[in-house]
């Protein structure tokens, strides 16, 4: 096995490459890493070189594929290239699901059966608490999303994030449960995470503060570089963070990959902070 293959058998380095697909999204969530809303900048990864780094991947011993953003369906070309990446490598795409009716909806129906999992932001049981964070209707939009997608035969996580999730009310925890299950997705399909101090966060004095060593290192290509995780390539006051930056190189793959494997070996041994965006 090679450099990088080792570092992911060996737990140093996770598995799955991200692709930052764009930075537009059509929310502007008051917790956002990338500080994200329809007018900044899209730094746009086109579909070619998001599979070509995806075959890069598999052929150096990565074992899945994140796509992130911004919304990576505001990109039309989306859902042709998920199913094309499906038959390179696992795909998990993540998305806040207020795009999926008509023709966005039809578009992605392809996707029934594929290995290809839409994670879907829903941060509480409560309309109006998960409207604060995330913008108006946006509760309504997601729990009428999420069952229209699993009827449909498409993979479907749901994500939580939270300022504290230790400190959780138990009954709105439960609450939120039942209703995770009244969509159709299972526990195993939940996950709660916490808010991350960077991008939009900070402003908003929120979140948990994280560096390298709190960080589960998972090889993140943008267009701007390749970053040490998908908690990495953030923005604050329209400027891109670069402290988690690997290379400006992303091609090929196996520069970006080789010098993070590196970093990851070079760690303090007992190093076993983790922290994932899924
Ligand atoms: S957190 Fe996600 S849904 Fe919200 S503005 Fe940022 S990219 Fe968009």
């Amino acid at each position: 096995m090679g450099a990088v293959a080792d570092a992911i058998a060996g737990g140093g380095m996770g598995g799955r490459l991200w692709l930052y697909s764009n930075y537009h999204c059509n929310l502007s969530c008051s917790y956002c890493l990338t500080e994200s809303s329809p007018g900044v900048p899209r730094r746009v990864l086109d579909a070619a070189a998001i599979l070509a780094r995806a075959r890069e991947a598999r052929e150096l011993g990565f074992t899945g594929v994140g796509i992130t953003g911004g919304e990576p369906f505001l990109l039309a070309w989306m859902p042709a290239l998920l199913a094309e990446l499906a038959e390179i490598l696992p795909v998990v795409v993540l998305s806040n699901a207020t795009l999926f009716t008509g023709r966005r909806l039809a578009a992605i129906e392809p996707l029934a059966g594929l290995p290809v999992r839409i994670q879907i932001s829903l941060d509480s049981a409560f309309p109006q608490e998960n409207d604060e964070m995330r913008g108006p209707e946006n509760f309504a939009k997601v729990v009428a999303a999420i069952p229209a997608l699993v009827e449909r035969g498409i993979g479907v996580r749901i994500a939580t994030t939270l300022e504290d999730p230790a400190g959780q009310d138990p009954a709105e925890r439960d609450r939120l449960c039942e209703l995770h299950r009244s969509l159709g997705v299972g526990d195993e399909d939940h996950i709660v995470r916490p808010i991350i101090r960077r991008g939009r966060a900070v402003a908003g004095d929120m979140g948990l503060a994280v560096g390298f060593d709190e960080i589960e290192p998972e090889l993140t290509i943008t267009a701007d570089g390749a970053f040490a995780s998908p908690f990495g390539p953030t923005v604050r006051a329209g400027e891109l963070d670069t402290d988690l930056l690997v290379t400006r190189t992303v091609a090929p793959l196996s520069v970006p990959a080789g010098a993070l494997a590196r970093l990851v070996g070079n760690a303090e041994s007992g190093r076993d902070a983790r922290l994932g965006i899924r």
